[in-house]
């Protein structure tokens, strides 16, 4: 039987390990500040905004994408865009805890989410902060702040998800160009971006972890095709994308030639880490919901809030929630003070996030009874919001690695559990 060897590979990389890490789970009298100053400018810039932009039906993408850059580009006006980015690409330069009580407090006044700006704000930009040559840095890192580079993700293939390694999109060098062909699946927002993350095979012959790069893709470039793909709650926002002799500039490379693989898991530990941190305090507004909810439906001559099951329920993913705040604010120190990107603590925390608002989407069905079904408000309620949530809680347990890799990575690589067999080629 093979003996474990916890936490190895962490120290093997130079980390710290999960269980060492220290934090602070106090705001400092800074963050404060900063609190104050970001609370006064949004009381008045979120209704002024509301007021003068039309909220777009799920399925207006082009309406969807004018509405989330022009909130963003409102942020960035008023100086609160990138929080935790260099003032030289256009942030405010301020500490990763200041990046936690902006998202605070954009939850606390319900201000308009991020939307499409996800891939470039929480990935993609992180990414290119970390890895990338200073000329790439300064043509985009600025653009995605200003709201006017909205970016996707092309990772995913039909024979190439959780074992992402297996990708085989080809990018073959003709001097100074890469010329791809293939295709990806999953494509959120492909249709509407501007620019892409994509991950090619640079190498087929090189062990399959050890031919793969990651390319700043031009998503008007000739010869690429989007095809839209329906999801379940009616939205079109995934894509096909193909392929077919598109030429990419070997400038456009992050990182060294077939150096890619270890780039797409920086671009992961910001995915997985800190790119769940919005959703997460959306989540934990959405259990005030709740109890308001159940506080409002009527089962016989009762509520819903009477059971006290059902209350006991909440208060558990209320606290959940709560203690899942406080791993957050580790990753976030650790990270701030190894300097270096989140580490696997991001697969802890996704997994554990993501697990937690499928109970909570499901509570809120049991709630709502019958009328969860509906897919319009009734009396008041916002059904239709609360059935969106419910439905798009089971895609977030696959998105970004599923439930069963989160589980493998945190067994293996922080736990140092036997690997599971694997085929490598
Ligand atoms: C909302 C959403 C948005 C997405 N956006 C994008 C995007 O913008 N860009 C992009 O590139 N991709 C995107 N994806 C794709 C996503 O990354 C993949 O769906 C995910 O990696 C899983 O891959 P797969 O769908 O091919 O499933 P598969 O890999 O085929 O997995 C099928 C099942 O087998 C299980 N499984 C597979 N391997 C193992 C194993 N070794 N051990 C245990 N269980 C295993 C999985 O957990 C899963 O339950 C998105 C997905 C979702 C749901």
């Amino acid at each position: 039987m093979a003996t474990l060897k916890p936490y190895r590979r962490q120290r093997a990389r130079g980390g710290v390990p999960f269980h060492e890490a220290r934090m602070d789970l106090r705001y400092s009298e800074a963050d404060e500040r900063f609190r104050s100053e970001l609370r006064a400018w949004l009381e008045d810039a979120v209704p002024r905004f509301e007021d003068s932009h039309d909220v777009p039906s799920a399925d207006d993408l082009a309406g969807r994408r004018e509405y989330d850059t022009a909130w963003q580009g409102t942020l960035f006006e008023a100086g609160f865009a990138g929080i935790d980015w260099p003032a030289e690409y256009g942030g405010r330069g301020a500490s990763p805890t200041e990046q936690l009580v902006f998202h605070e407090e954009m939850a606390r006044v319900g201000a308009p989410y991020v939307g499409m700006n996800f891939v470039g704000l929480l990935h993609a930009g992180p990414t290119l902060m970390s890895e990338a040559s200073t000329e790439q840095k300064e043509r985009h890192l600025p653009r995605i702040l200003r709201g006017e580079e909205v970016w996707c993700q092309g990772f995913s293939e039909p024979g190439a998800g959780s074992d992402l390694a297996s990708l085989r999109c080809a990018a073959a060098r003709d001097g100074d160009e890469y010329v791809v062909n293939g295709s990806k699946i999953w494509t959120s927002y492909g249709e509407v971006a501007d620019y892409g993350e994509l991950l090619v095979r640079t190498d087929p012959e090189a062990p399959k972890h050890k031919g793969i790069s990651w390319l700043i893709l031009d998503m008007r470039t000739p010869g690429i095709e989007i095809r839209p793909l329906r999801a379940i709650q009616g939205s079109i926002e995934f894509n096909e994308v193909f392929f077919d002799d598109v030429r990419v500039p070997v400038r456009n490379r992050v990182g060294a030639e077939n150096d890619g693989w270890r780039i797409a898991m920086v671009t992961f530990s910001f995915e997985r880490g800190t790119a769940f941190v919005s959703e997460m305090i959306a989540v934990s507004r959405a259990t005030k919901e709740l109890a308001a909810l159940a506080r409002k439906v009527t089962r016989n001559s009762a509520t819903a809030w009477d059971d006290v099951a059902l209350r006991r329920e909440i208060g558990r993913l209320a606290a959940e929630l709560d203690a899942l705040w406080a791993l957050v604010k580790r990753n976030v120190s650790e990270a701030a003070r190894s300097n270096q990107p989140p580490g696997l603590g991001g697969s802890v925390l996704k997994l554990a996030f993501t697990e937690l608002n499928q109970r909570l989407s499901e509570l809120t069905m049991q709630v709502l009874g019958r009328a969860g079904i509906a897919r319009s408000d009734i009396g008041g309620l916002p059904l239709d919001d609360l059935t969106e949530k419910a439905l798009r809680s089971l895609s977030l347990t696959i998105a970004a690695g599923t439930s069963q890799i989160q589980r493998n990575i945190v067994a293996e690589r922080m736990l140092g559990l036997p690997r599971e067999q694997r085929t490598e080629s």
